[in-house]
């Protein structure tokens, strides 16, 4: 099982190596095809999938979601790509249930908080007390991977305090990136 800190290392490497986060340009070079599907709109819809055949790696994404959204879950699959395959895992799923206790789901949201979200740009917002909505919607990420990044940062900063936001289990289901409006500045 990776740690934080392994997972924080891996994405210290990939962040030296390119200046803008470009996840379909990682995937190109580390040699993981991308496919988009028409998998459905519905709650239960598969968003995307990750799959380890022969030498075959890659992942499958809902191409009825919109970009956000999708930058989100590749991120994510691409965390089970690098963290994972080694466990002779060959699928990985994202439908409507998201099972937090799973660690290896847990695991890759880390590494997609990690990876997407800036610490300088997340501390600045937090500063400026902005609410939790408001800065997920001015990085462009769902609110609960908010919670994760905090919690890879709390690794490193012990003085960091509690994060007001509790993710919840069904984050996948309810995936969405609040609005950018003014009404969520306080
Ligand atoms: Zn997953």
């Amino acid at each position: 099982m990776a740690n934080l800190k392994s997972i924080h290392s891996l994405v210290q490497k990939i962040k030296s190596e390119n200046t803008y986060i470009d996840i379909y340009k990682i995937c190109k070079a580390l040699k993981i095809d991308i496919l988009e599907k028409n998998l459905g709109k519905n709650d239960t819809a598969i968003k995307g999938f990750f799959v380890h055949h022969c030498r075959i790696k890659a992942i499958i994404i809902n191409s009825d979601m919109p970009e956000n959204l999708k930058r989100i879950i590749l991120a994510h699959e691409l965390g089970h790509a690098l963290l994972h395959t080694e466990k002779g895992i060959k699928t990985f799923q994202e439908s409507c249930i998201f099972k937090i206790n799973n660690s290896l789901e847990k695991e890759a949201n880390q590494f997609a908080a990690d990876l997407l979200i800036d610490e300088d740009k997340f501390m600045e917002l937090c500063q400026l007390e902005y609410s939790c909505e408001a800065v997920a919607a001015y990085l462009q990420v769902p609110v609960q991977l908010l919670c994760y990044k905090w919690e890879m940062m709390e690794e490193y900063n012990e003085n960091l305090g509690e994060f007001p936001f509790q993710a919840k289990n069904n984050f996948l289901r309810d995936l969405e990136i609040p609005k950018i409006d003014d009404d969520y500045i306080y």
